[in-house]
């Protein structure tokens, strides 16, 4: 079922221009390699897979920490250059590149450390975690360790009056005419699908929501398939509630044996959605990744390539300062490809509920 898609999209990771997008988003590289060096003493010495290498960079990285041999496995033809970079960098005795899925390859010896850059849109777009957990079931030792090894989706209610200006209301006065007929099309295009763009901290109503958090050391594949999460946020301000915002962040912490250290000083590592819910802060967040590094998306941090993605909704709800906006949330695959990720989206504020059903293509 999955190859009648991955055409489509291994090829659109053999092209140049994503690889230099990733690659020159500082955050999410530098991000990577930090971690990869707070590791090296687990790294150094020892065998690597890296699950869908690109250009080869994670690898590379993992080969300067002092691994022993890293398996770089891409499906895409980008696989060819990486390996020529592999080549001129001296590196063929230590980083093997393997050309195909890393459901297909077959290697002669288990791995110590899984790395990969799986995250998508919404982090869960692309399905591409279930790759690496496919990878962790069948070539991870007992105890090795998987980077990134958690990873958290948020949603927060977002107000954005300068969107709505610009490309609705916009219509009502053009050049003197109205043009309100164009509204329903205009809402239609501009908000029917998941919008990815940058918004900024003020543009957040409240205390973000955990969507879902990914222990990657533990989970399956048909989790994956279909999350459902009720959400209640109370709205620290007066505004119009324009749609939600959804974001992630991915944390790099040692194996589960190591990890117990941490979890005693910082048990948000550790936490369930709930936790998250209850009002907990993007400042008490900091104190653990003082210890523990994360890449995060969130619209408060620095840029990253991935932005955030917003659902937006056709008509704005105008919220008081504590009013409720509840409902649920379920992303799924996508039955008509994998790849792609359905959002099913209810929300009620006020005493009016409603419903959007939208696809991440
Ligand atoms: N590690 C690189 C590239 C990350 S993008 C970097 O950090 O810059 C994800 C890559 O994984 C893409 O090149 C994609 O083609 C590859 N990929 C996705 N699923 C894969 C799979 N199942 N097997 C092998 N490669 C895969």
């Amino acid at each position: 079922r999955w190859l009648e898609f991955d055409r489509a999209y291994f090829q659109s990771y053999s092209h140049v221009g994503i690889h230099e997008e990733m690659i020159k988003d500082r955050v999410r590289t530098d991000t990577y390699r930090a971690a990869i060096m707070r590791h090296q003493h687990f790294i150094a010495g020892k065998v690597v897979m890296d699950v869908g290498c690109g250009t080869g960079i994670l690898s590379i990285f993992c080969a300067q920490a002092g691994a022993r041999r890293v398996y770089a496995v891409e499906a895409s033809e980008i696989a060819v250059q990486a390996n020529e970079v592999v080549k001129e960098n001296d590196l063929s005795d230590k980083v093997i590149v393997l050309h195909g899925r890393v459901e297909d390859v077959d290697i002669e010896e288990k791995v110590d450390v899984i790395i990969s850059e799986w995250m998508g849109y919404m982090l869960l777009y692309e399905s591409m975690l279930a790759s690496v957990i496919f990878a962790r079931d069948k070539w991870l030792k007992p105890g090795g360790l998987i980077l990134p090894s958690h990873a958290t989706l948020y949603m927060a209610p977002v107000t954005d009056s300068e969107r709505y200006r610009n490309s609705i209301d916009f219509w009502r006065d053009v050049y003197g005419i109205d043009m309100s007929a164009m509204l329903p099309l205009a809402k239609q295009c501009e908000f029917e699908e998941p919008v990815v763009d940058t918004i900024s901290g003020e543009n957040v109503l409240t205390w973000p929501f955990a969507v879902k958090y990914v222990d990657c050391y533990t989970v399956t594949a048909q989790e994956l398939e279909s999350i459902t999460t009720k959400y209640r946020f109370t709205s620290m301000m007066q505004a119009p509630l324009h749609g939600f915002a959804f974001w992630f962040d991915v944390e790099f912490s040692g194996p589960p044996m190591l990890q117990l250290n941490n979890h005693l000083h910082f048990p948000l590592a550790n936490s369930s959605s709930e936790f998250y819910a209850h009002g907990s802060s993007h400042r008490k967040k900091r104190v653990k990744s003082d210890e523990v590094i994360v890449l995060s998306t969130a619209p408060e941090d620095a840029p990253t390539h991935w932005q955030q993605t917003m659902l937006y909704f056709y008509e704005p709800i105008e919220v008081k300062q504590d009013q409720i906006i509840e409902g649920s949330v379920t992303l799924s695959q996508s039955k008509e490809n994998l790849r792609f990720l359905n959002i099913h989206l209810e929300y009620s504020s006020g005493g009016r509920s409603f419903v959007k059903e939208s696809v991440m293509r």
